[in-house]
């Protein structure tokens, strides 16, 4: 089969490879329909995320149709079903709590020693992000093995398009938890950083939780646009201060809650940034936290604080001064997917939810390597690449 895998920093490439089998019991293999790139995706592209090997093959964002199952696998052939981006196994301690992106069972044994050094206890699996999270086998492809089959994946209604549904592998729920997380309260001002995928769903969700005011903070023209257009206001963060705007459109008193939906690669020219841009480029580690660091001091004393964007090593100069002496809360974490997917599903289909406004583009699977060029040097209109196995190359739409 045809599937996206990665060669190096900047250097993905779509080659042949064998098809997947069954492995245990509680497989299926699914044949992809639609597969998305991710934010994510791009600090794996970027090189900054450690253990992904030549050959590996990308991508958690996919759905598609069940070809084959193991025999403990509850879903039968023909079935179309979203997979949720973690692997989860739904029995053990974490998982029966529905805490599914802790997962004690699905990053196998011998992968559990990196992320058990850094982290103090292991990370769950997640689908095709590097050897720390299990080094499974992604859906950028046109066949993938689902472990825990009868756990994960969710059964969609033939009446819904796979543009509209797609995202309940990981963005929609991880913009809703990362709302959730702020726990909105009515008439709160929320301020979300990151204008992406997840930060615009962030944003929509936290107007359906009763936020009276959400302001949405980037510096692409165009995010900025589909921010507003989902009602949000708005600060582009070039030329602006962002801590004193945020004060002045929140009474004088700072926002109730703040979410930071940028993660470890954030821009910006304060200079400790450009001191972890530097550390970041020479293998040190740091993780890159501005939009985090400009959020906490922008958020009112006693206010919330959820990170969705994603973190993966140390960061320096971390105002922890500020979380201590301003009684903040906060949380954040990789999205427990499956405990999400039921929900979100209705509210795709009464309407509460739109998800299809942010797909900038649709590519065949065979150009998937420029998806990610342009996904991550013109991040201003492609705002989403969703690729399509079997489309036919040079056909765009
Ligand atoms: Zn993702
Ligand atoms: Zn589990």
């Amino acid at each position: 089969m045809k599937a996206l895998t990665w060669h190096g920093t900047h250097d993905v490439r779509v080659d042949t490879v064998d098809d997947p089998e069954i492995i245990n019991p509680r497989d299926a293999i699914i044949k992809v329909t639609s597969t998305a790139i991710c934010g994510s995706d791009l600090h794996l592209y970027d090189g900054v995320i450690p253990a992904v090997r030549p050959g590996d093959i990308l991508g958690h964002e996919f759905m598609g149709e069940v070809m084959e199952t193991g025999k403990d696998s509850t879903l039968t052939k023909g079935q179309r079903v979203v997979v949720p981006f973690t692997i989860s196994c739904g029995g053990c301690f974490h998982c029966k709590m529905q805490q599914y992106s802790c997962c004690d069972n699905s990053n196998p044994a011998e992968k559990q020693d990196m992320s058990a050094t850094l982290y103090g206890h292991p990370m769950s699996a997640l689908f095709g992000y590097s050897h720390l999270t299990g080094g499974y086998s992604g859906g950028q492809a046109e066949y993938v093995r689902v472990p825990f089959s009868d756990v994960g994946p969710i059964v969609v209604p033939d009446h819904l398009d796979d543009d509209r549904v797609l995202f309940l592998s990981d963005i929609l729920p991880t913009g809703w938890m990362g709302a959730e997380n702020a726990d909105i309260q009515p008439d709160d001002t929320v301020a979300v950083w990151g204008c992406g995928p997840v930060g615009l769903f962030a944003i929509q969700s936290a107007l359906v939780m009763g936020a009276s005011k959400v302001i949405a903070i980037d510096h692409y023209p165009n995010r900025l646009a589909l921010a507003r257009q989902l009602g949000a206001e708005v600060i582009d963060f070039r030329g602006t201060d962002v801590r004193e705007a945020l004060m002045e459109m929140s009474g004088g008193i700072g926002v109730d809650a703040v979410i930071d939906a940028v993660g470890m690669e954030a821009h910006g020219f304060a200079p400790d940034n450009v001191i972890d841009i530097a550390k970041q480029k020479i293998g040190m580690g740091a993780d890159r936290a501005a939009a985090l660091k400009q959020a906490i001091l922008a958020v009112r004393p006693g206010g919330r604080v959820s990170i969705p964007g994603v973190y993966g090593g140390m960061t320096d100069k971390f105002p922890l001064g500020a979380m201590m002496e301003k009684a903040l809360q906060v949380r954040g974490g990789q999205t427990h997917v499956q405990r999400y997917t039921k929900d979100l599903l209705e509210k795709i289909e009464d309407g509460t939810l739109d998800t299809t406004f942010l797909i900038s583009h649709r590519l065949p699977l065979e150009d998937a390597a420029r998806g990610y060029k342009c996904f991550r040097e013109e991040q201003d209109s492609w705002t989403k690449v969703v690729l399509k196995p079997g489309m036919e190359l040079g056909q765009t739409k």
